[in-house]
């Protein structure tokens, strides 16, 4: 079955939201918009819904999908956490797993969140063998180093290397940067700058430290910027100048970086960060721009230009939320039971047990489960998965971002 569609739901085009309307899918691709005029084999019907491009986590870090979070700040920088990460009974405990299964329940925990796309960052060496298996899609082509700092961990080639093939392949160059206090760390856009990696494919991950001035380059060299509210009050107990950044016009996107720092999953972090702009601007951070946070600028950031909209051509990654409140409304408020149906490349992968004729028709191997107190369908065997890591650390373990209900042993 190649074409099939959605009917009845309100959806999130670029520039309007289109109420009770269909969109065809053909293959891994939006066909068309409106109109349904010959009969589908698979009509997924999605009144009180909202239909939305697939959400786009742009900051992770798969491998370190684990819980409860760890630290004791606020540090200086990122080192001392990473320290008191490594030292921990709880990083101990995750070590017991392999890197595959935290690879997958990492992807699970963004899928079940409407997310379609993740950027993890991290050399390519280590995500590699695990992207062809994972039920997202991940970022695979990138340039990166670890952050600007001295004390940085040695990934990728440099900077100046790093970014010319960034530039050459037109992929983003990611970086950590500015994430914390001491005297170097809040110079890094300068360091940056001085190793000519600071341009348009930059895409700059926290920037907690950036002046007024750092961010005045940043818009002028049309870099992005990935704010990590959550695990930035975590560690910090402070965040990125976020409001000057959105003044300024600067492309920002949102991560959740990994849940041993950051929320619980992009879901949360919509949430988080509506109330931090509240709590400390005393205004408001609408709706709408949250939800381009997490669509239109992390496609634009990570190049993807065939991603982040519901566009004839584009490629079908799409997300049915239950309707509450508004189109933009239904989206940020949304909790795990809201999430209705992702489809990434027009392959249905996680949804309500009231879609499961998609999963059917595509001949997709998936299992039904109980999620959030509602029954789901999920591709491949997230009850195996969970059971695997319970083994492996010898008690039922279980994750608030996953809250599916499995027996163990
Ligand atoms: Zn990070």
């Amino acid at each position: 079955m190649k074409k099939w569609c959605i009917v009845g739901a309100d959806v999130l085009t670029p520039e309007e939201v289109l109420q009770k309307t269909s969109v065809v899918v053909m293959g891994d691709k939006i066909e068309r918009i409106g109109h349904v005029e010959q009969k589908l084999p698979v009509v997924i019907d999605a009144k009180n819904s909202v239909l939305s491009p697939g959400l786009i986590n742009a900051h992770d870090h798969l491998l370190g999908t684990y819980y409860p979070k760890v630290g004791n700040g606020p540090y200086e920088n990122w080192l001392p956490w990473d320290n008191d990460l490594k030292s921990s009974p709880v990083y101990r405990e995750r070590q017991q797993i392999e890197n595959r299964d935290l690879y997958l329940l990492g992807a699970y925990r963004n899928l079940v969140s409407g997310v379609t796309t993740v950027s993890d960052h991290i050399p390519h060496f280590v995500n590699d063998p695990f992207l062809d298996i994972l039920p997202v899609r991940v970022i695979r082509d990138y340039a990166l180093v670890h952050s600007i700092a001295s004390f940085a961990l040695n990934w990728g080639d440099g900077i100046e290397e790093e970014y010319k093939k960034a530039v050459k392949n037109d992929i983003p160059f990611i970086t950590h940067i500015a994430e914390g206090f001491d005297a170097e760390t809040v110079n890094d856009l300068k360091v940056l700058e001085r190793h000519n990696g600071l341009g348009e494919h930059s895409v700059l991950v926290h920037g907690i430290a950036f002046s007024e001035e750092d961010i005045d380059k940043i818009k002028k060299k049309n870099a992005s910027v990935v704010w990590c509210g959550d695990s930035n009050v975590f560690m910090f107990n402070k965040t990125a100048n976020i409001r000057y950044m959105l003044e300024k016009g600067v492309n920002v996107c949102i991560g959740t970086d990994s849940p041993m720092s950051g929320g619980l999953n992009l879901l949360y972090e919509m949430k988080f960060d509506k109330a931090y702009y509240q709590r400390t601007y005393g205004k408001e951070l609408s709706d709408e721009q949250i939800v381009k946070m997490v669509t239109i600028n992390p496609a634009k950031a990570f190049r993807m230009y065939r991603h982040g909209r519901i566009k004839p051509g584009f490629i079908a990654d799409l997300v049915i939320f239950a309707r509450k409140g508004n189109a933009y409304n239904s989206i940020v408020q949304a909790e795990l039971k809201d999430v209705k149906l992702v489809v990434i490349a027009g392959k249905a992968m996680y949804g309500d047990v009231e879609y499961e004729e998609i999963f059917f028709a595509q001949k997709s191997q998936y299992q039904k489960v109980v999620l959030d107190g509602k029954e789901k369908v999920v591709i491949g065997d997230l009850i195996g998965l969970l059971r695997r890591i319970s083994k492996a650390v010898g008690f039922k373990k279980e994750f608030p971002f996953m809250p599916v209900e499995f027996k163990y042993p």
